[in-house]
């Protein structure tokens, strides 16, 4: 008996599998296997799922779903939904003859810290039907200093698609804190400016849409590591920044326009927090973006301040809200959790006398807690009610207090 791939008998190989007509060695069939790994693994690669129009969320569907996760910030909840929409139509456009392309519109949120633009990010990113990453944009720097390489900004959304690069060409990119990169100072030429300008004009590539090499790993490139090119064209980027202080910004142009054109004094008396309604791109542009890349987020939508009214909302209407998810907790021991409104608003007003806003919320509600959730399990009540009292007692013993100095 022979191998019917290389012809090798029975006692030069280890084993000799015979089939129908014939038989394989080991050697050959471990040949096989290789061969039919690469031929499928390519396929894969090369395949994307098909979207159809007909069945993708529309932006009103869009929207309600976002409604279930984050409180208020219609605005931005819109401006999102329409664009990921658009961004879906664009996939699936046809080459017509009609010549006309619809081309990509990137988006920037702006609005203060805490106030849901990640979270907004989080939750679409459920919904999505195309690959999807949250990147940080204050681990880059320029190429040649300490810090990541702009091109890192994909490898996230490369392993989002387990490296399906065609599937990765199709996806979104949410970059978080782009205000962190830009340019600092009017003059640039002083010292190097490491995480400003330089590094503008490469993401100003990836917005632009070019074949960018994108190292597999993330970090830092260097000669050793095989790139992985990836054509951004078609990558829709969605950016969040706090822009801390381009109130200012508003304010300054908003009052020249006054002088200039006559007393408005509408707009005069616009509060500090309703300023940022206002926000236009010659305002980035002052915060030290650089013109070429605010052109590329041609959407500019900004997110509310949370009121007390808001942070009230946020404590127990999402989905998955903070008193929601210690109700469940309780709940897996067979215990009953009461929060009562008063120790709602005592855990709000805290959260703002301390400047923590929502992001607090759940530091505060946990100091609260810990001791019912340390003893509750091996008590036999079924009920546990948390009164105003035991709230205020629980904080002040806590070492919250000093927070509110340290703020
Ligand atoms: P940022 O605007 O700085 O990206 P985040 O989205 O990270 O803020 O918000 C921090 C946390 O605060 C969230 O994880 C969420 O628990 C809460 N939060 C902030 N804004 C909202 C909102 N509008 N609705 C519900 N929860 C919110």
């Amino acid at each position: 008996m022979r191998c019917s791939f290389c012809g090798r008998s029975e006692r030069e190989v280890q084993l000799l599998m015979p089939g129908l007509n014939g038989c394989i060695c080991n050697e050959c069939a471990e040949r096989a296997n290789e061969l039919a790994h690469e031929y499928l693994g390519k396929i894969a690669e090369e395949s994307v799922p098909t979207l159809d129009i007909k069945n993708l969320p529309k932006p009103e569907e869009i929207k309600k779903y976002l409604d279930d996760y984050v409180i208020g910030q219609d605005e931005a909840k819109k401006y999102l939904s329409v664009a990921v929409y658009n961004h879906y139509k664009r996939l699936v456009q046809k080459k017509t003859d009609d010549d006309v392309e619809i081309e990509k519109s990137n988006i920037i949120m702006v609005g203060p810290t805490g106030t849901g633009k990640t979270l907004l990010a989080k939750t679409i990113a459920r919904l999505l039907k195309v690959p999807f990453a949250i990147v940080d944009a204050t681990v880059l720097t320029e190429a040649g200093y300490v810090g990541e390489d702009i091109e890192s900004l994909l490898t996230r959304l490369l392993q989002a698609c387990d490296y399906n690069v065609k599937e990765a060409e199709r996806g979104i990119v949410f970059i978080d804190e782009i205000d962190k990169i830009a340019r600092k100072g009017d003059n640039p030429s002083i010292t190097r400016d490491v995480s400003g300008e330089g590094v503008q004009q490469g993401l100003l590539k990836l917005l632009e849409g070019s074949i960018v090499n994108v190292p597999p790993q993330g970090g830092r490139k260097h000669p050793e590591q095989k790139m992985i090119p990836v054509d951004t064209k078609n990558i829709l980027f969605i950016c969040g920044g706090a822009f801390e202080g381009i109130e200012r910004k508003i304010a300054q142009r908003l009052n020249t326009h006054v002088v200039g054109y006559g007393t408005n004094s509408k707009v005069r008396r616009v509060e500090q927090e309703k300023l940022l309604h206002f926000v236009a791109p010659q305002d980035l542009r002052s915060f030290g973006l650089i013109p070429e890349i605010i052109g590329r987020l041609p959407i500019l939508t900004n997110l509310e301040p949370l009121d007390r009214n808001a942070l009230l909302r946020i404590l127990t209407e999402p989905k998955n809200a903070i008193v929601k998810q210690y109700q469940k907790l309780f709940k897996m021991d067979g215990v009953e959790l009461i929060v009562p409104q008063e120790v709602l608003e005592y855990v709000v007003d805290k959260a703002i006398e301390y400047k923590l806003g929502a992001r607090g919320l759940r530091s505060i509600f946990e100091t609260i807690m810990i001791d019912a959730m340390y003893q509750a399990p091996s008590s036999r009540k079924r009920k546990y009610t948390v009164t105003l009292d035991y709230a205020k007692h629980q904080l002040e013993k806590s070492n919250f207090e000093y927070l509110k100095d340290a703020s």
